[in-house]
């Protein structure tokens, strides 16, 4: 099996052999199959909508004016957070989140974590740094719980065993909780919680993300399923919740617009089965709110690229990707896979790091059609193809800029265009004569047939035709 535990891929290469999944036997068919029945299922629920055209439209513009007001609304949020006794902290990066979190268990003395699903806490790498300071941390939503077992990242954002069938679970339970295997769903959901039970009732800290922050009321909004969100963030003494600080809303009212278009588009449901709205502390617990940036002020300083923050990461444009549903998420590198982790990974971590990811794409335009807040993907694609090959990137090597000159020079006028197509054809006829496959041009060449070339040009054939 394979290891992503450890630390994040290398997001400047798509789909290695590490990085592509091949190490699961039948995890990229299972993921695959399952993206595209997620994806006939949860569009046909936003097509049952005869009005979802006008939600989009006014979620997309409720985010619009949110980022724009964006410096208010965390101001405001935080105030009315403080005024419920929660703690706020401002993080600008990953290192500062982590550093804050890890001042907590010092102070709160905590040797046991549960953590409720988060990608921020994926971002952040949370869950290797605990294990750096020997702090037992444990996943408690089913999906994140069971790769978590297996030792693997989670290679979807909604789903994160997408990858493995009932009965790589069941095997996996055996496995690694000595319990009797089973296939049957009721019975793998009956083991997981009877372990996780242990796990909250031993827990000195619940971790969670937050799926909306609201400024005027001061909420933490959080959308979930299992029940284990709620066990989580209630059962310790102490909760830290990780919320980005594009989740932000500015208002309550604006709420339950984007409640209606997550469980939509990210589950097929109406709503999920629990909504916590969780308005400060209870009493005699702790809350701890921290705010990151992580390179997010980036974005939304770029005037092409802050649309990306609208994104509430319902996952559906990584179902309706081709392109994904063939590699899977791991092939991405990084926290965030798909069509988002390809515009949103460059931003935050830079093109330097990940500017083959907006490549990884066929463009179909189907990831911008299906996003219910109307992030312009296929567009931030194009616009960050375009920096890739102009700024510091994989994609703007000293061979493939010297590759792109001589291409250049031989396309610009018919007679060079002609020498280039008779050096080509030479060239193909005479690898024939080559058993040999240079370097790492043999990776491709190993692969692949040449096809046969014809004896005369195109041109030529024309003009015999002609006369
Ligand atoms: S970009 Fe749109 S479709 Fe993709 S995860 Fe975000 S909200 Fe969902």
């Amino acid at each position: 099996m394979m290891d992503h535990s450890q630390s994040h891929l290398d997001g400047a290469e798509f789909l290695t052999a590490e990085t592509k999944g091949l190490g699961e036997p039948h995890g990229p068919a299972m993921l695959g199959q399952t993206a595209e029945k997620s994806y006939q299922g949860n569009t046909a629920v936003q097509r049952s909508i005869p009005y979802f055209q006008d939600w989009r439209e006014a979620a997309s513009l409720i985010k619009t004016y949110g980022l724009a007001n964006l410096d208010q609304s965390l101001v405001e949020f935080e105030r009315n957070l403080s005024a419920k006794g929660a703690t706020v902290l401002w993080a600008r990066d990953a290192a500062e989140a982590n550093r804050h979190v890890l001042e907590i268990v010092r102070e709160h003395n905590v040797r046991r974590v549960v953590k409720a699903k988060s990608m921020v806490s994926e971002e952040i790498e949370l869950g290797h740094v605990f294990e750096s300071v020997g702090v037992h941390s444990r996943e408690t939503d089913l999906g994140e719980y069971i790769v978590q077992l297996n030792q693997q990242r989670p290679p979807h954002i909604v789903t994160p065993a997408i990858h493995l069938s009932a009965a790589d679970v069941g095997r996996l339970f055996t496995e690694k909780l000595g319990e009797p295997y089973t296939e049957e769903h009721a019975k793998l959901t009956d083991i997981a919680r009877r372990h996780l039970r242990e796990e909250y009732l031993q827990a000195d800290l619940g971790v969670s993300g937050c799926n909306f922050g609201i400024a005027d009321t001061g909420t933490l909004v959080i959308v979930e399923n299992e029940g284990n969100a709620g066990l989580s963030t209630a059962a310790p003494p102490v909760h830290v919740a990780l919320i980005g600080i594009e989740k932000v809303l500015p208002g309550i009212r604006y709420l339950p617009q984007f409640l209606n278009l997550l469980a939509r588009s990210g589950t097929g449901q109406k709503l999920t089965t629990y909504t916590h709205l969780i308005h400060g502390p209870a009493p005699g617990k702790k809350l701890y709110v921290i705010l990151l940036d992580n390179g997010r002020t980036n974005v939304l300083a770029d005037p092409r690229a802050w649309r990306a923050l609208h994104c509430i990461r319902c996952g559906l444009c990584l179902n309706s990707c081709p392109v994904y549903r063939r590699a899977g998420g791991w092939a991405y590198g990084w926290t965030y896979m798909g069509p988002i982790g390809a515009i949103l990974t460059p931003h935050l971590v830079g093109l330097k790091e990940a500017g083959k990811l907006p490549f990884a794409s066929s463009l179909c335009g189907a990831c911008g059609e299906v996003c219910p807040v109307k992030v312009d993907i296929p567009h931030q694609l194009v616009h960050l193809r375009h920096r890739a090959v102009n700024e510091p990137s994989p994609m703007n090597s000293l061979s493939e800029r010297l590759l792109w000159r001589v291409w250049a020079f031989f396309m610009a006028g018919p007679l060079r265009y002609k020498l280039m197509f008779t050096g080509v054809r030479i060239g193909v006829r005479l690898s024939k004569f080559l058993p040999w496959h240079p370097g790492k041009l043999g990776a491709w060449t190993r692969g692949r047939a040449l096809p046969e070339v014809p004896k005369g040009s195109f041109r030529g054939w024309w003009k015999k035709q002609k006369s």
